[in-house]
This record gives structure tokens, C-alpha cells and sequence, in this order.
């Protein structure tokens, strides 16, 4: 049976549990998911709920789907490197967040917890949750900083989402959804385990798409890193069930201005520090505290990866190039592209480099 997991106490939840943390203050991931079987796969779906018996959803009744995940793999040379780019930017509501956002509230309409939700972001994953939740009627409340803006911020809001600025900097608005998750049920894109069961999805097409074999590398834009945890933890699925026999290496790059994880790496630490949160073009990886540093840095570490920063210029230039090749991208996802021309050394031109295309251009204004 799939439950939460303290991941200080090791204390076990139902899933469908109201609380967002432990009593001993620890947050959650999920016990081990059934083993991964091949065969367990429905050929025939076409989104990522193919892989649903793989996380015990049975009931296909209470699926709150539009067609997200199984996004298209595009091969692509950038910087002299050959690399697959997965197109996760072509999800419903444009960015990869789909994938968690999809499995959550299916989850939710499961339980029958068809009250008001909670969550703090300034863009994607408020986005897809706006969405999602919209799908079934349930109302969701969004804080958001109070300097955010531009599309993503108007995005939320049509679907039907109430906003909440919040005054000061990003971690306020999640200290606000902290306080209203008291009360109402946290939809957090960071702390709750359902969303990470719908991203460790990208892992199986991954893999699948490729063939059934892991690809040498995978490079992600890293914030929070749940995309890269929930990632690593697919492959690990697989892995233990023999589906592959080795494990990619991870590469997280960070922006230089926001670069908690790059600092406890380069450092050799094994928790990350908050850091002071400088701007930069890539808001969507612009978090100073990231919760579940720890075991990012632990995973990367543990596959042979590394860690690297990039500045808003790179990113830029790196936006910019890839628009060249047909591929719009914002810049938050830019910003993994800007970390291959430093990952030369590490990279060879006859690996599996995948990278995934994590939001739509459409989300950011484009600078001259
Ligand atoms: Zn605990």
C-alpha cells in the first residue's frame, strides 16, 4: 500500500491525509510503489496515465486528465552536443507542472476532497493547479508575491483562481500558504508527495521513449529540484526492478543569483543553506531555501552528477538559441540549456543527453 513517509521519523501517513508534514515537523515523501512491471503499462493511453497501475490509481472514474505527459522527444544540436530535448513545455497548461498537477487532483477527486485547495507560486505550478482544479469545480487560492507579474499571474487568474500577493519576498507568500493550509488542504507543488508521483512519470517516457534504456545524462533547471528528485526516484523505480541497469548521471543548474544547492555542493555540505535571493530572468528556479535540498544534492551526488550556475546572460543567449533550432522556451528552462556549454568536459558527444524543455516561451515576455 502507497503511504506518506516522515522523512526525518520515517512515521507513516495515509495518503489521503489532511496534514501537509509530520507531527515531528519533517515533510513527506511516498513508500515504495509497487514494483515497476513493463507489462503493468496501458499501451493504448496516450498521456502519462499509461503508467497509473504503477502508482496504484485503479479507478480510472476519478482521472482528471487533458492529455498531459507523453511529450515528444526532439533531437537537437546545441553548442557542437548532440542532446534529446523532451518537449514538456507542450503540456496543456505549458509547462511540466501538468504531469504533477494532473496526478493531484485526480487524487483529490479520488478521495472526494472537493473543498478549497491552497498553494503558493509565482507562475507554472500555480498555473496548472488553477487549471486542474478547474476541471472538477474545486476552488483554488494562489499566493503569489506581490512584485510577480506578466503572463503566468493573468494564466491563474482565468482559470478561475483566486490570487493572493503577498508582500516581500517569495517565501512569504509560501509562509502565507503555510498558515492557510491550517486550515485548508495544501496543493503544494513542493511538499506534497502526490504531485512528485505525477513528475517521476517524465523518468518512464524517458526511458521508454529511448528504446528502454537510460539515457548517459539528464540536465534539468533546478529551484526547488522536485522535478530532478521525483525524477531520479522514477529512475530508481525501474532500476530496482532490473527494467534498466545503470543509472544517468543529474545535472542541476542553478542561476548564479539563486544558487542555495550550488553552494552546499561546491562546499561539500550535505544540507543546503537559504541563500539571499538575487534577481534573475529565471524566476521559476529563483527559490533561496529549497526544502528538499538535501536529498537533491544527495541524488546528483549519488548518480555522478554535478551542480552548476549560469548567469541571466547566458540564459539569455542560451533562450535565444534554441529559438533558432524551433524551440521557445522561457527562460527558467533556458537556463539548463545556458549549463551544457559548461558540462562540455563532463559530456561526450556519443552520450544520451536528455534535457527537458521545462515551460512554454509563450509564459515569458521576450527581451530584445
Ligand atoms: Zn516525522
Amino acid at each position: 500500500m502507497v503511504e506518506f513517509l516522515c522523512t526525518i521519523c520515517s512515521k507513516t501517513y495515509p495518503i489521503d491525509t489532511d496534514v501537509w508534514h509530520c507531527e515531528c515537523g519533517g515533510i513527506f515523501e511516498v513508500t515504495d510503489l509497487p514494483a515497476f512491471d513493463p507489462k503493468a503499462i496501458i499501451t493504448d493511453e496516450y498521456t502519462l496515465w499509461r503508467y497509473r497501475r504503477l502508482f496504484s490509481f485503479e479507478d480510472e472514474a476519478h482521472i482528471v486528465s487533458m492529455g498531459e505527459g507523453f511529450t515528444p522527444i526532439v533531437e537537437t544540436n546545441i553548442y557542437g552536443l548532440p542532446i534529446q530535448a523532451k518537449l514538456e513545455y507542450m503540456s496543456p497548461t505549458g509547462s511540466y507542472k501538468d504531469r504533477g498537477a494532473s496526478v493531484l487532483v485526480s487524487y483529490l477527486n479520488r478521495f472526494d476532497k472537493l473543498r478549497p485547495v491552497v498553494e503558493d507560486s509565482s507562475g507554472n505550478a500555480g498555473a496548472s493547479l488553477a487549471a486542474y482544479t478547474a476541471r472538477i469545480g474545486i476552488k483554488a487560492r494562489v499566493f503569489v508575491p506581490a512584485d510577480a507579474s506578466g503572463p503566468k499571474l493573468s494564466q491563474i487568474a482565468i482559470y478561475g483562481a483566486e490570487l493572493n500577493p503577498v508582500e516581500g519576498p517569495r517565501s512569504a507568500a509560501e509562509q502565507a500558504a503555510h498558515e492557510a493550509a491550517e486550515k485548508e488542504y495544501y496543493a503544494s507543488h513542493v511538499y506534497n508527495p502526490l504531485f512528485m508521483i505525477g513528475l517521476r512519470t517524465f523518468a518512464y517516457e524517458v526511458v521508454e521513449q529511448l528504446g528502454w534504456r537510460a539515457p548517459d545524462n539528464i540536465v534539468f533547471p533546478v529551484g526547488h529540484g522536485t522535478f530532478l528528485l521525483s525524477t531520479y526516484r522514477g529512475f530508481q523505480h525501474m532500476l530496482d526492478a532490473g527494467v534498466i541497469d545503470r543509472m544517468p548521471r543529474f545535472f542541476a543548474v542553478q542561476a548564479r543569483a539563486c544558487d542555495p544547492i550550488f553552494q552546499a555542493y561546491r562546499r561539500g555540505f550535505e544540507d543546503v543553506q537559504p541563500v539571499v535571493a538575487g534577481a534573475t530572468v529565471a524566476e521559476g528556479i529563483r527559490i533561496a531555501g529549497p526544502p528538499r535540498g538535501r536529498q537533491v544534492l544527495e541524488a546528483i551526488r549519488t548518480s555522478g552528477g554535478a551542480v552548476l550556475t549560469v548567469t541571466d546572460r547566458e540564459i539569455i543567449r542560451a533562450r535565444r538559441a534554441m529559438a533558432r533550432l524551433g524551440l521557445f522556451i522561457e527562460p527558467t528552462s533556458a537556463a539548463a540549456v545556458a549549463g551544457l556549454r559548461k558540462l562540455d568536459k563532463m559530456l561526450d558527444s556519443e552520450n544520451v543527453t536528455v534535457v527537458p524543455l521545462t515551460g512554454s516561451g509563450l509564459k515569458a515576455p521576450v527581451t530584445p
